[in-house]
């Protein structure tokens, strides 16, 4: 609950803010909004990611003060930011269940509310929460705390196209817009810029693109192999599974990418009513109806060989409802 959320900050005094694993504009930008909060109230904070901060990110307030966890200082609280479940914060996850005091704020319909304190509601984005919160405290965002909640916003809604944009997005975005939010530069740096091996990806995947059930399912694996061989990068991937759910004919659409470690990070993505965190949550993910994940510990064709009938399995369901109806 909101109030949970604010009495904890209000009570306590030193904070470790939690990013998830391959961190997104959401994570960074409501963690970084929250970590100026809590300056502004005389509080000590820090964040901490498992991953990098990507490029895209980097221009953001205090981004450079986001710190790997074996890097933290001592702290008593700590909070859990747009993390779906506990696995995806990664190596941060010690540090969370260490800490004497733990809040979990995030806007994922799959959390287990694995904090000691649970802010968790659905909703655009987890920065639409921390906005909540922010203002409870009897601040009003100023530049800084805005720019970052539009990165979480922004991204989390596409661009406020998703269906999750709601009124109380736009609310949100017209006090953000009346704190001196600089749109076109934001928009610039956040969506208008990429970058050779990015682009490169994109028509590697384009390339490799793999459809089924009547092209209703658009499918594509990267391997380790492939990202080197274009000097490419994890955060060189991120729009390959929209280009993917953006052709007219798919449904749902996956993406498949070998990771440093050796798994599989799969993306998933529906485009009406085809529930793909149901597919998710099968292998351990989670995330929303129409955007999930999960982490599959095989090989790249064995997660393939494991996804496409649950994915076709899922379609089928999709196809025979429709005729139903
Ligand atoms: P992505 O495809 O990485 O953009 O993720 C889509 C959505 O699913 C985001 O809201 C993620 O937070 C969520 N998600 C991705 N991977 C996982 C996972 N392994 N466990 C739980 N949620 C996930
Ligand atoms: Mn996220
Ligand atoms: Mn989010």
């Amino acid at each position: 609950m909101r109030k949970t959320a604010v009495e904890f900050i209000r009570e306590f005094d030193d904070f470790l803010l939690i990013a998830h694993v391959s961190p997104d504009g959401d994570t960074l930008g409501s963690c970084l909004a929250l970590y100026c909060a809590l300056l502004k109230l005389g509080k000590r904070a820090q964040i901490a990611c498992a991953d990098p901060v990507p490029k895209t990110y980097r221009f953001l307030p205090h981004a450079d003060r986001i710190a790997a966890p074996e890097d933290t200082a001592p702290f008593s609280c700590a909070i859990a930011v747009d993390c779906a479940d506990l696995l995806r914060t990664g190596r941060c996850a010690p540090l969370l269940s260490g800490a004497q005091h733990t809040l979990n704020i995030d806007h994922h319909g799959t959390n287990p509310n694995f904090g000691e304190s649970n802010y968790v509601e659905i909703a655009a984005a987890t920065g639409e929460l921390v906005y909540h919160i922010i203002r409870e405290l009897g601040l009003n965002p100023d530049e800084e705390m805005a720019a970052c909640l539009y990165a979480a916003l922004a991204t989390d809604t596409g661009n406020f196209s998703y269906r999750n944009t709601t009124p109380d997005t736009f609310r949100i975005m017209a006090e953000l817009l009346e704190s001196g939010l600089d749109l076109p530069a934001l928009n610039q740096r956040l969506f208008r810029t990429t970058s050779l091996p990015r682009l490169r990806i994109n028509a590697l995947a384009i390339d490799r693109l793999e459809l089924y059930c009547n092209n209703r399912l658009g499918f594509c694996t990267l391997s380790l192999a492939d990202l080197a061989s274009l000097g490419a990068t994890r955060e060189d991937c991120e729009s390959v599974i929209d280009i993917i759910r953006d052709i007219d004919t798919v449904e749902v659409a996956a993406f498949l990418r070998e990771g440093m470690d050796g798994a599989v990070r799969v993306s998933m993505r529906g485009k009406t009513s085809a529930d793909v965190s149901r597919v998710a949550q099968r292998f351990g993910g989670g995330g929303h109806r129409l955007a999930a994940g999960c982490t599959i510990r095989t090989t790249l064709e064995e997660a393939r060989a494991l996804l496409l009938p649950e994915l076709e399995a899922l379609l089928e369901g999709e196809g025979n409802a429709w005729k139903e109806s």
